[in-house]
């Protein structure tokens, strides 16, 4: 899930390594390699995978610079995070709008839209007055196959 070819091209980290320049933010190179590598993943990526693929490129990054950087990021709109089994995980906003789906019996991890629990929601919401988000937090349950024979519908 953390697999990435860097696909989108370095015009987007350029763009949002100008508006860090903007907002008066140092431009190291660390900070631009960390960019880069957030820029250029697909799905998600944990702080720590971040680091240890800057490491190799750019020496001198250690994990509070890899934070500070993706909390700039995600206070420009860039990033969103999310949290699922491992812990905290990043991914474009983009791609903000769905559900983190975690099966307890074999670990699977999927993602699914945020429609498709819209009216779970709604109702949750008529209930209790709380509007739930599904997105932040991984949901756990059982996948179809570890659900087996058990299936009710
Ligand atoms: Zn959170
Ligand atoms: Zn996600
Ligand atoms: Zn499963």
């Amino acid at each position: 899930m953390t697999a990435s070819a860097p696909d989108r091209g370095s015009a987007d980290t350029e763009r949002v390594l100008e508006r860090l320049r903007v907002q008066g933010h140092r431009m190291t190179p660390q900070r631009r390699a960390i960019v880069a590598e957030v820029i250029a993943t697909r799905g998600h990526i944990s702080p720590q995978a971040i680091a240890a693929r800057v490491q190799d490129r750019v020496p001198g990054v250690n994990a509070s610079t890899v934070y500070r950087t993706l909390d700039l990021l995600e206070e420009l709109g860039v990033v969103s995070h999310a949290h699922t089994e491992r812990g905290a995980e990043y991914h474009r906003s983009e791609h903000r709008d769905h559900l983190h789906l975690v099966c307890a019996g074999c670990g699977r991890q999927e993602s699914r839209p945020a429609e498709d629990v819209e009216e779970a929601r709604r109702g949750f919401a008529r209930g209790t007055g709380f509007m739930p988000d599904f997105t932040h937090f991984a949901i756990s349950g059982l996948c179809e196959a570890c659900r087996g024979e058990d299936r009710d519908g």
